[in-house]
């Protein structure tokens, strides 16, 4: 029998972070200006330790080094991805992130961030920054260094249980009150673009002019090609949410059972909502778990909501 993976989250608190990880999730978090749980995680500024037998102490990134057969003996350095929730109290800046190419020259070798999103909660009338309104790479620049942001900013209206899709070079923010699941390339490199003006400890954060103006894609994708609305989804199913060069994505809300197959390298799952089991062991909301390689049958059952993931 293979184990289950679980992982120890990583907390870390942002000058836009909130407290309902804690009131919601049930962790234990810092305080109240907790923004982001690194569920999966094997990134150096937050390496979440493995919780299964055997493993204890050990971190993920150790674990994937010293136990490569338990992830199909995939090819890489690092443990490719990253699985967030974040918890968004006020306006995150606007932001961007390079690709591999950009980030390999400009960031020490770090991997560029394709990333996105599955939204468990947000306002009735949220919206998102997605793309932007800029025609060519000269407008954004002027857009950008004149700051015409009522201009240069393309806002999307979203729903709880959307999910959207962000590639490198696509100008983004999370608004008030947004409550995500992120999946992303196992890397933190963020170019911030625009702060509101707001000041923190009495001094603005630091922009990243120049190398947002390098990497934003100009003119911006359709929004209809990065925003999926899944509404009425059916039950007991897995759902494919999409299916890029670095993950595919899946969704499950489960009231009954269901049993798959776990044929892929690794197949890590976060269970977004209620309580159940999976091979008997039980599982519920705020859990992070991988399931090895050569798995085998994974029987699910209760009431559960799971956004899974696994690296291309
Ligand atoms: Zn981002």
């Amino acid at each position: 029998m293979k184990p289950i993976l679980f992982l120890e989250p990583v907390f870390k608190e942002m000058v836009w972070g909130g407290s309902r990880l804690g009131s919601e999730f049930g962790y234990n978090i810092p305080g109240d200006d907790t923004g982001e749980c690194w569920g999966i995680s094997a990134h150096p500024n937050g390496d979440a330790k493995v919780l299964a037998e055997g493993f204890e102490g050990k971190t993920l990134s150790q674990v994937w080094q010293e136990n490569p057969e338990l992830f199909g003996n995939m090819e890489g350095d690092r443990f490719p991805l990253l699985v967030k929730i974040i918890d968004a109290k006020a306006d995150l800046s606007i932001q961007v992130h390079p690709d591999d190419a950009y980030a390999k020259v400009n960031e020490n070798g770090s991997f560029g961030k394709m990333e996105c999103w599955y939204v468990i909660d947000c306002p009735e009338d949220a919206r998102l920054v997605l793309g932007h309104n800029a025609k060519n790479q000269e407008e954004v620049k002027d857009m950008i260094k004149n700051g015409k942001w009522q201009e240069f900013l393309r806002y999307v209206p979203i729903r709880k249980g959307d999910f959207i899709q962000i590639n490198p070079g696509t100008v983004h923010a999370i608004t008030s009150g947004c409550l995500l699941l992120e999946t992303q390339q196992n890397s933190d490199i963020t170019y911030r673009v625009y702060d509101y003006d707001r000041l923190s400890n009495g001094k603005p954060r630091e922009l990243h002019v120049e190398r947002s103006i390098d990497v934003i894609t100009a003119p911006a994708g359709d929004v209809d090609k990065m925003l999926i609305s899944l509404q009425d989804l059916e039950k007991n199913v897995w759902h494919e949410l999409i299916n890029c060069q670095y993950y595919k994505v899946f969704k499950l809300d489960l009231d009954r059972e269901n049993s798959f197959d776990q044929h892929y390298p690794f197949f890590n799952i976060s269970v977004i909502e209620g309580e159940g089991t999976l091979n008997g062991t039980k599982i519920k909301k705020g859990d992070h778990f991988i399931l090895p390689a050569g798995f085998g049958k994974v029987d699910l059952a209760g009431k559960l909501q799971l956004i899974a993931s696994v690296a291309r």
